[in-house]
């Protein structure tokens, strides 16, 4: 940093922690615990069902629970398939296994995702190959990645190749980061052109919509989360949903041990996961998903009173739903300027100092030692963001605690 740039920076620093402390404290003047960044919300059905659970003894997979919630998770995103899973790292690296990912092939992924993206890739062999991303959406960067591809891919008849290492590239995942959007019609055209099949990461997007269609239904298939700080939670679980029968029945086969259907025989017919959600989480699902609308409302509530909250606020930004999105916005986020970029961990000092619980974005995938090695495009864009957002406490209800 030069000398002018250092000035700035400190004198930014100086202040900016203590004005974006109190203009979270004033937002919520009646608060009297620490706000937690996302805590889950259980309704009066919660205790009720998972008791039926209980006393039906079908606590494990697959029981009647675990169809009524598919059937009604797959009708809230639009899509006619929903297979449920233990969660969300399993349901991505099944649904990437069913589109054909095989050991030693290249998925093309942003760094700057949460770790589970990449670890869903590794786990079946294959290699995260790291591609940037845009500041709209925080999706990745479809020009760049087009320019990437001309650079380093060569088309065969057996399919499209990564020159460098030699090894197949299989398929693309886009991340909604924060349950924004990514910018999918130009990812799927690309996708298209290169012959990939497109796998989105909406672990974080359950009722997001991209030009009125639901995130979960814009690729060849999906995973959600269902973990604990998700907008929904099952306690633990995730699920692949997608409109190609095909891809429902082989994700639902091999995530059930691969068995093949029969009365009583045990034959499996490849080496299948046992990755099914159990009945018990299902039926907590089911009472989730009745408060799925409400939620999405609460939090849109909450955005508008963050971007109202900090509008005019000099050195940040708040992060905004892409145009022709909906997001359901999972976490908000302020973006500091450039000029304020080493006031980071100042901001997040005096935020838990007030009992704000907010936190940085990931520490992006390249720059962690166990994917230091894997291959990647220039990164300019992720570099240069990832040391400036901050998540916000979201909640949906911190709606109610509202000034
Ligand atoms: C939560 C999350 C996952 C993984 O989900 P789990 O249910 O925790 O395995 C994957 N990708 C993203 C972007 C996530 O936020």
């Amino acid at each position: 940093m030069n000398i002018v740039a250092e000035a700035i920076n400190s004198r930014l620093c100086a202040d900016l922690p203590d004005e974006i402390a109190r203009t979270l404290d004033a937002m919520f003047p009646n608060r009297d615990a620490n706000i937690a960044l996302h805590e889950p919300q259980f309704n009066n059905r919660a205790e009720t069902i998972v008791l039926e659970c209980l006393r039906s003894t079908y606590v494990s997979s697959v029981g009647e629970y675990v169809r009524q919630f598919e059937t009604e998770l797959a009708a809230a995103c639009g899509v006619k398939h929903a297979i449920a899973m233990v969660n969300g790292t399993a349901a991505l690296e099944v649904a990437l296994n069913v589109v054909g990912v095989e050991p030693d092939s290249e998925v093309l992924l942003p760094s700057l995702t949460f770790v589970a993206t990449a670890n869903a890739v590794s786990h079946l062999g294959a290699v995260p190959h790291f591609v940037d991303v845009e500041d709209q959406s925080l999706g990745i960067d479809s020009d760049a990645l087009v320019r990437h591809l001309q650079k380093i891919g060569r088309q065969t008849v057996e399919g499209f190749f990564n020159k460098e290492t030699g090894r197949r590239i299989s398929a693309i995942v886009p991340v909604h980061v924060f349950g924004h959007p990514a910018a999918m019609d130009d990812l799927n055209a690309i996708a298209n052109t290169f012959g990939l099949p497109v796998i989105e990461d909406a672990a974080e997007a359950l009722g997001s919509q991209y030009k009125q269609k639901h995130c979960g239904s814009l690729g060849h298939a999906a995973a959600f989360s269902f973990n604990g700080n998700k907008i929904l939670t099952t306690g633990g679980g995730g699920a692949v949903v997608t409109n190609d029968g095909k891809i429902a029945d082989l994700a639902r086969h091999l995530s059930s041990t691969a068995k093949l259907v029969h009365p009583w025989e045990f034959e499996h017919d490849s080496v299948g996961y046992n990755y099914r959600m159990p009945n018990l989480n299902a039926a907590l699902g089911i009472s989730q998903l009745m408060d799925l609308p409400t939620r999405i409302a609460s939090k849109r509530t909450l955005a508008a009173a963050y971007e109202c909250a900090f509008s005019g606020q000099d050195g940040l930004t708040v992060l905004k739903e892409p145009s022709h999105a909906i997001s359901n916005y999972w976490l908000n986020a302020i973006i500091l300027d450039s000029a304020a970029v080493g006031c980071r961990d100042a901001v997040l000092e005096e935020l838990h100092k007030i009992g704000f619980m907010a936190r940085p974005i990931w520490k992006p995938m390249h720059q962690q030692l166990i994917y230091a090695d894997a291959p990647r495009a220039k990164l300019p864009v992720t570099e240069n963001l990832a040391g400036r957002i901050i998540n916000l406490p979201s909640s949906p209800q911190l709606k109610d605690l509202l000034k």
